[in-house]
């Protein structure tokens, strides 16, 4: 399998050259499936707090070969639910610790890498989400009085008007924009690399082209197995960390829903064009569609911008076909350039890859102490930071399973989302979904009107709370 063709994995420093693959029999204290960050990031965590645990990581292509090595690089605070539903579902104590826990995880991520040496362009610009009609204007508005209302102040959100919000950046028709401080721009793959050089330097065996086939739960006194084609390897737990491709593991087809999220980048952009358009501070941008869009200015000064928009494939198929995807590519270097105007730039770069969306949309942090079986992921598109602390969660739940911390207080930890439905039932909900979504911004587009698009997307999804 050959490792994506993104902007992120071209500019590396070094090439990828895969780790030799498992070839025989292991016994470990620790053996983690996925080179990803949920992986690495436990790997890593684990081995800060006891150097001599034995850990492995087996990865089906090459680490960061998922989305973590493809992302919109936005480490920010951001959760897939609703603060809404967070509060009707957990309280108002419990949602604040949260969103205070995430806030301080998105500088602790930088720190972290920072300590082990890794350079992943780190930088605490915020993001700004511009609106660009009147509906997006009020619906901003509206959730940053919200997000004050719970307890957030204008040092965490606050409302741009129109010129304010050019100061930062100038984006066609924008008539303001909602800006927080609680995102710092990366490049992913930098980042993701580099913690599989350091964990492999503490001693973290890392397998490399190991597809695991099967996960077989530890019972009467039994250690749980993984087994790969060729060896098998015996743990007191094992970390299944699959994000997007958990539905390929046997058994786990309704886990999750993959969903693709697509990426281009543009050639790098003069100095007279950054002049001209901002984002001087690296500030993350999107605007307030329904359909998510995200974009950065990179180290090198190119834009990398993203969105949803593919469909999701029936059976939860995950393949590598799905990357690309003309028609999305298109719409996206179309709004790039209707945002930027200006933007001579060539598109240089088009990739994508699966995401994992959970039928409550709530992400996960699990460890079962009967079977050895832990697991975490589940992030749909927010998983730079919430990796990092899953990989915190889930460190605690293997080293002190008796004692309460800030990370296993989380309501995501020990958390289960049900199931998705039977085919062709998850086909229809989803890709309906994300259609309403596509209606919802024409509409408004053509009639400057909120649909009710959304609210309806939420229903499918289960997000809309109970
Ligand atoms: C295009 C795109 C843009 C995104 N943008 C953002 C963003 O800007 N900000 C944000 O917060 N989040 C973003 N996300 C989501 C974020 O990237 C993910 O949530 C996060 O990287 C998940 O990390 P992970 O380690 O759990 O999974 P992954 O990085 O997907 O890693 C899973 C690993 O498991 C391996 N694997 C799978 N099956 C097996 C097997 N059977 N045996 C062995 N190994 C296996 C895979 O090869 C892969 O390397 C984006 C996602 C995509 C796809």
């Amino acid at each position: 399998m050959q490792p994506p063709q993104s902007l992120w994995w071209s500019t590396l420093e070094n090439p990828v050259t895969a780790r030799p693959a498992l070839g025989r029999h292991l016994d470990v204290d620790v053996a983690i499936i996925g080179g990803g960050f949920t992986g690495l990031w436990t790997a890593r965590e684990l081995k800060r707090r006891d150097p001599h645990l034995r850990i492995c990581v087996l990865e089906k292509s090459v680490c960061g070969f998922g989305a973590s090595g493809r992302n919109g690089g936005w480490a920010s605070a951001l959760f897939p639910l609703s603060s809404d539903v967070l509060v009707r579902r957990y309280g108002r104590e419990t949602f604040t610790h949260q969103r205070q826990l995430l806030e301080e995880a998105v500088a602790g991520l930088g720190t972290d890498a920072k300590a082990d040496g890794i350079d992943a362009h780190f930088f605490q610009g915020g993001t700004l989400t511009f609106a660009r009609s009147e509906v997006q204007v009020e619906r901003l508005r509206a959730s940053v009085t919200s997000s004050h209302d719970l307890g957030s102040n204008d040092q965490d959100v606050a409302w741009l008007g129109a010129d304010e919000a050019a100061e930062r950046a100038n984006v066609q028709g924008a008539l303001g924009a909602m800006y927080t401080p609680h995102c710092a721009r990366i490049h992913p793959a930098r980042l993701v690399r580099g913690l599989s050089d350091v964990n492999e330097k503490l001693g973290v065996a890392i397998y490399e082209n190991t597809a695991v086939t099967r996960i077989l739960p530890g019972r009467q006194g039994r250690q749980p197995e993984v087994v790969t084609v060729g060896a098998s390897v015996h743990a007191d737990f094992v970390v299944r960390a699959t994000e997007g491709f958990t539905p390929t593991l046997p058994g786990q087809r309704r886990d999750v829903a993959p969903l693709y999220s697509l990426m281009i980048a543009s050639e790098p952009l003069s100095d007279a064009f950054w002049d001209e358009v901002g984002f001087s501070r690296y500030e993350t941008f999107a605007d307030d569609r329904h359909l998510i869009i995200y974009g950065q200015r990179t180290n090198d000064n190119r834009f990398a911008f993203g969105g949803r928009g593919a469909p999701y494939h029936f059976g939860s198929t995950v393949e590598q076909r799905f990357d690309l995807n003309n028609k999305v590519f298109e719409l996206l270097e179309t709004t790039l350039r209707e945002l930027f105007p200006s933007m001579a730039g060539a598109i240089t770069h088009q990739w994508g890859g699966p995401l994992a969306m959970p039928r409550d949309l709530s992400p996960s942090v699990v460890v079962d102490y009967h079977t050895g079986l832990a697991s975490a992921g589940g992030y749909t598109g927010d998983g730079v930071v919430l990796s990092h602390v899953a990989a915190t969660a889930l460190a605690d739940l293997l080293t002190k399973p008796d004692v309460q911390t800030a990370h296993t207080r989380l309501p995501f930890v020990q958390h289960h989302s049900k199931p998705w439905e039977v085919e062709p039932l998850r086909w229809l909900g989803i890709n309906i979904g994300l259609g309403l979504a596509k209606w919802a911004d024409t509409s408004e587009d053509r009639h400057g009107v909120e649909s009710r698009a959304s609210a309806w997307f939420e229903r499918l999804t289960g997000s809309s709370g109970d």
